[in-house]
């Protein structure tokens, strides 16, 4: 495959799929590498298909063919291994071949990881995660293996919704959380009670003020030696954005890919947007900023602006079933 695009994106999430329809909406050749494979997807919906088979249908936003169609070249099932800031080039590969290709400018969208924090990291096998489409297929065959119940750990946005659903699902849910409210981060004190008593009501066993100590198989360990046994273990404790490319080519890297309000790397060419971006310090990990981020870097690449990308006030909601939870 030899592209002729100018214009490079790493990343296909709603960063870098979203960039790269909005510029082929304006005839700008771009070519969008993925490590993904499956299509270009929602990932806020990836919880919503244990309650309803639907959803793995409904999440596939458009198919790599859609993409083509729509003007983008896009190279699936390709890892970049490496940027080259001299030659501006990024260095790929596949399962079948491998290559270099050159760059006018290169946007950076890879996203992020699901957090581990490191002790966890040699339990690993021990329990799942919930990041990619890929974690939900392999995950759907195990939940429908369920037979007693399931453990959450972690009680922000993604764990209070995967429990929303899974409860939905029929399954009984336990969740522990370290602190004494859940989605302490989003959510007022008085909000924090009502999601608790919604889930209770429910039937979720929520665990407040329990800092999980690690895993066994089978089994989530507690302080002072407790234990908890579980048919399924998912983690859901954090995000990481995905710095090492960033980092190996010596960009300015701080917990995310350092940007300007220009959404410039520490490299006039390289832009950065999306989960792994820390923009004057903030990282925006949710939908909204991002998709203000492309609508930004759009108009800027396509030179309908000159002015730096503000961020606005993001209302947010969670997804959970019978509670309209909104910040
Ligand atoms: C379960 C879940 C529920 C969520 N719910 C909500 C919600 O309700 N509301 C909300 O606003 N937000 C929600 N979020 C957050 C939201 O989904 C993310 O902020 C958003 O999807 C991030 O998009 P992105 O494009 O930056 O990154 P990603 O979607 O992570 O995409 C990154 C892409 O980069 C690719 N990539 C990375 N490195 C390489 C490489 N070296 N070579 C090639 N490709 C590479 C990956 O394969 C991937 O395609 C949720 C997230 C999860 C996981």
């Amino acid at each position: 495959m030899q592209p002729q695009s100018k214009i490079v994106i790493i990343g296909s999430g709603m960063a870098g799929s979203g960039l790269a329809l909005e510029l082929a909406a304006r005839q700008i050749p771009v070519t969008l590498i993925t490590g993904e494979t499956a299509g270009y997807y929602s990932r806020p919906l990836l919880s919503h298909a244990f309650s309803d088979q639907t959803t793995k249908d409904r999440m596939m936003l458009k198919s790599w063919k859609d993409m083509e169609t729509a003007g983008v070249t896009v190279m699936t099932g390709t890892r970049v291994l490496s940027i080259n800031r001299e030659e501006k080039s990024v260095l790929w590969e596949s399962n079948s071949s491998s290559g270099e290709l050159p760059y006018d400018q290169l946007v950076l969208a890879t996203g992020s990881d699901a957090l581990i924090p490191g002790p966890w990291k040699a339990q690993k096998t021990h329990f799942s995660l919930l990041n990619s489409y890929n974690d939900l297929e392999n995950l759907l065959p195990k939940v429908g293996e369920v037979q007693n119940s399931i453990a959450i750990v972690g009680g922000g946005l993604i764990g209070c919704e995967v429990a929303s659903d899974l409860n939905k699902a029929g399954k009984k849910v336990t969740l522990f959380h370290g602190v004494d409210r859940l989605m302490e981060r989003q959510l007022s004190e008085s909000q924090s009670a009502e999601l608790l008593a919604h889930f209770q009501f429910l039937g979720i066993d929520i665990r407040l003020n329990t800092m999980v100590k690690g895993f066994e198989p089978g089994k989530v360990l507690l302080p002072e030696g407790d234990s908890f046994s579980a048919d399924l273990i998912l983690v859901a404790v954090g995000f990481l954005p995905r710095t090492e490319l960033a980092k190996q080519a010596g960009l300015e890297t701080g917990r995310g890919i350092k940007a300007s309000d220009f959404l410039k790397t520490s490299d006039d060419s390289i832009f950065a947007i999306g989960d792994t971006a820390e923009i004057n310090g903030q990282i925006y990990a949710f939908v909204l900023p991002i998709r203000s981020q492309v609508k930004w870097l759009t108009d800027y690449l396509s030179g309908k602006t000159t002015e730096p990308w503000t961020p606005g006030v993001y209302p947010a909601k969670a997804k959970i079933h019978g509670l309209q939870l909104k910040w």
